[in-house]
């Protein structure tokens, strides 16, 4: 890292990450309007009817990477002034972060959505309540519903400011190293089987079940983008030393161990999608065959085929390895690389406790069935 210095937050490289972020959420906020999507209805709602949401997020993916390859290929771009303007550009996401808010604040409250306007009691606490966990539950602006497409400048800023880390090891150390490809290729494969079933967030709890206020829009637009980013700091200057004639030698991996990375990546990449993929197709049709049988469900209505019939929250137990996955790239140099997987891994564990608590108030009897037919929850052994 000490090769690479910060500008300092100030009125000039405030004002140059503005523009460029201000750029980029409105060429998504245009593709997202503009372009075409697949049309996709959502789960129902408590009136009976179902919002049909266009799914957008592929063409905006593509279409984003074929604009950074026109910029490198024909304007010469180099991304690694991101990184020198990234504590600006936080700044940035956290104003913008604020703006969507106070918007979406404006508008639940003007529909009459809200703690604060449907509820008897503290008005300082019901406010806080609808600004921190949101008031309305489908809020759009111009016909985007503005949850879905809250995750574009999400996961497709964490990729392009991903991508300032290969550009910049390869300006200062002239060279682009087997770990940075390896973690590249991890969160971008992540991404890329994201916007490849982008539908199956329709059946998730964040769009089913929660309001839009400052906690998700934060965790959007800041957390993921420049907390998940994190690890590319430690990859970037992993295993470099001074060499005698000025320059820069690496010490490379082992190829054993770029292996194993890589199998252990693939192994809870498949487990993660697959049990997300395996449960939303079960929701969507529950005669659907599973690794090749019918899937066999408990009472019809929880699923114990494929990866449910192992752990509860298999799901959680995939994402937390491929997490680890991309902190490995890092080595073991320094404990921060490892803060994504560990603040996940405490934020899916209460989600599971949670969960697990709704399950049993909904399913009751058959859910105890359920638990003793599955070995654990999230971690084999452990919990
Ligand atoms: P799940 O997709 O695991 O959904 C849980 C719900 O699925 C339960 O409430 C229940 O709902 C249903 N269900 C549970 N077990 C079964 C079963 N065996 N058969 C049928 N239905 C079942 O949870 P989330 O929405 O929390 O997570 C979705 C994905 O998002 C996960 O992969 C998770 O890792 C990821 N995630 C990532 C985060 C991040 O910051 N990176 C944060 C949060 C989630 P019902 O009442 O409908 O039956």
């Amino acid at each position: 890292m000490d090769a690479l210095s910060f500008l300092p937050i100030g009125g000039a490289s405030l004002l140059q990450a503005a523009q460029w972020y201000g750029a980029f959420v409105l060429a998504l906020f245009l593709g997202a309007r503009l372009l075409p999507g697949i049309m996709r209805p959502g789960q129902s709602l408590k009136d009976g009817t179902r919002l049909r949401y266009k799914l957008s997020g592929l063409v905006l993916f593509v279409g984003t990477h074929a604009a950074l390859a026109a910029g490198v290929l024909f304007g010469d771009w180099s991304l690694r002034p991101l990184l020198a303007h990234f504590p600006s550009l936080f700044v940035v996401a956290n104003i913008w972060a604020l703006v969507v808010t106070i918007y979406l604040m404006w508008s639940a409250w003007s529909k009459g959505e809200g703690r604060l306007i449907q509820t008897r009691g503290s008005r300082i606490k019901a406010a806080a309540l609808d600004i921190w966990l949101g008031a309305e539950l489908n809020p759009s602006f111009a016909g985007v519903d503005l949850k879905m497409h809250m995750y574009h400048p999400s996961l497709i800023g964490l990729v392009v400011l991903n991508a300032a880390f290969p550009f910049a090891q390869y300006e200062i150390y002239g060279a682009v190293t087997t770990e940075m490809w390896l973690y590249q290729g991890f969160v971008w494969a992540y991404i890329f089987t994201h916007y490849i079933r982008e539908d199956f967030m329709l059946t998730t709890w964040d769009i089913i079940a929660e309001r839009f206020g400052f906690m998700l829009v934060w965790g959007d637009l800041v957390y993921v983008p420049f907390l998940y980013s994190m690890v590319g700091w430690w990859v970037l200057g992993r295993g470099w030393s001074p060499a005698e004639d000025g320059g820069w030698v690496h010490e490379p991996w082992p190829i054993a161990g770029v292996f194993a990375l890589v199998a252990l990546h693939l192994f809870f990449h498949w487990v993660f999608r697959g049990a997300n993929w395996q449960k939303d197709k079960f929701k969507r049709d529950n005669s659907v065959h599973i690794w090749g049988k019918p899937a066999e469900a408990l009472g019809g209505r929880l699923l114990v085929s494929g990866w449910w019939g192992i752990g509860r929250k298999i799901n959680y137990t995939g994402e937390l390895g491929v997490y680890l996955s991309f902190s490995l790239c890092a080595g073991f140099d320094s404990a921060w690389p490892y803060f994504l997987p560990f603040t996940l891994l405490i934020l899916l564990l209460q989600r599971a406790w949670r969960d697990d608590r709704k399950c049993r108030e909904k399913y009751g009897p058959l859910w105890d069935e359920y638990c003793k037919r599955t070995h654990f929850r999230v971690i084999p052994f452990l919990y």
